[in-house]
């Protein structure tokens, strides 16, 4: 994958040499769920993608904690994922990809802050704010992904982002143990958290008391204004580029005629320009063409390189 014209080496993408049995070894002995050979266009909401070598749901943190001490001493990688922003190539991804749908607690703590594993989505943690009359995550109405994932990516809209809210987040480093990270340790960048090496397993927000009333309008009124202008009823990712300085990927496409091109059953999406969708049977190799025709159409016109915001990992 390349970041600002480097490649970056993820676990996703890594030249990974371990056997069958390697891999039997670390995913031997958890409580969790483990499927081999698991299609991965089932787990990302682009419904794109390969299989997966395992794909492993730890059934709790001590399962997390097993599973890296178990994979880092068999050297086979490990990706995670939470599916909503990523693109697995059509040959899948070799070693372990962990989901952590299982991790699904909320806590109440003192002082309006909400503890949260790291699997619960962002619309299941902001509809138990507004159960609870705390104000504060309505910018994120109809973000998909998981609080973890958002964390990671420094999720965020235009009303706000993941760095506003976070207290500190709780990770599985890479010796497979429990840390615990203040947001202030945290670099946080556009769509970017610059986090120490490990798995995000749970979050703390820092919420506000709000009326209960007047936080579900807001949100409501966030996801109706999504409804108008995101094509929620394809598979998509979400936006696929960045915004450059000072302006939109999606204004930048649209300007350049590509709304409605196709490459196979991938689409730039009519309704917004910077979506790309799945129209039924896009293979990963489509949307990449397509990236590529648009990224090199907005370069000629306009000289503005439009860097990813989309994850692609997995091999081609
Ligand atoms: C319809 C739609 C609308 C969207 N709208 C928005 C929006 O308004 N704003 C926005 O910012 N995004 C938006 N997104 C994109 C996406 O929901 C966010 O980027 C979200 O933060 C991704 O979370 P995820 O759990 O799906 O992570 P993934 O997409 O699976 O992963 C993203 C990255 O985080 C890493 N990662 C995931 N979980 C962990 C973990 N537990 N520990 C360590 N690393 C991890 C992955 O390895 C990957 O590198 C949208 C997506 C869709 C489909």
């Amino acid at each position: 994958m390349k970041r600002g014209g480097q490649r970056v080496r993820t676990a996703a993408n890594v030249h990974a040499q371990f056997t069958q049995a390697d891999l039997r070894a670390a995913v031997a002995g958890l409580r969790g769920t483990v499927s081999f050979q698991a299609p991965l266009r089932d787990y990302t909401s682009f419904k794109i993608g390969g299989p997966a070598d395992v794909l492993v749901e730890p059934a709790d943190i001590e399962d997390v904690c097993l599973l890296v001490q178990q994979a880092r001493a068999r050297k086979v990688p490990f990706f995670v994922l939470g599916g909503t922003n990523l693109l697995v190539r059509d040959g899948g991804i070799r070693g372990i990809v962990i989901s952590l749908a299982r991790l699904r607690g909320i806590e109440e703590e003192p002082e309006f802050t909400l503890y949260a594993e790291g699997g619960v989505g962002m619309p299941t943690l902001i509809g138990h704010a507004i159960r609870h009359s705390l104000a504060g995550l309505e910018w994120a109405a109809g973000i998909p992904g998981t609080v973890a994932g958002c964390v990671v990516m420094n999720a965020g809209t235009k009303l706000g982002e993941m760095k506003d809210s976070i207290k500190a987040v709780r990770m599985v480093n890479m010796k497979g143990q429990v840390v615990d990270v203040p947001a202030a340790r945290v670099g946080f960048e556009y769509r970017r958290a610059l986090l120490p090496r490990g798995i995000v397993v749970g979050v703390w927000v820092q919420l506000q008391q709000g009326v209960r009333s007047e936080i579900g309008r807001m949100v409501k009124d966030y996801l109706h204004s999504r409804r108008d202008t995101q094509p929620l009823a394809l598979p998509s990712a979400g936006c696929v580029f960045k915004n450059p300085p000072g302006d939109s990927a999606g204004r930048l496409i649209e300007a350049a005629g590509f709304k409605g091109v196709r490459v196979g059953d991938a689409e730039v999406s009519l309704k917004h320009g910077n979506f790309i969708v799945n129209r039924g049977g896009a293979r990963a190799a489509d949307v990449i063409a397509l990236i590529g025709k648009v990224r090199s159409a907005i370069r000629r016109r306009t000289g503005v390189r439009l860097d990813l915001e989309l994850k692609i990992v997995g091999k081609p």
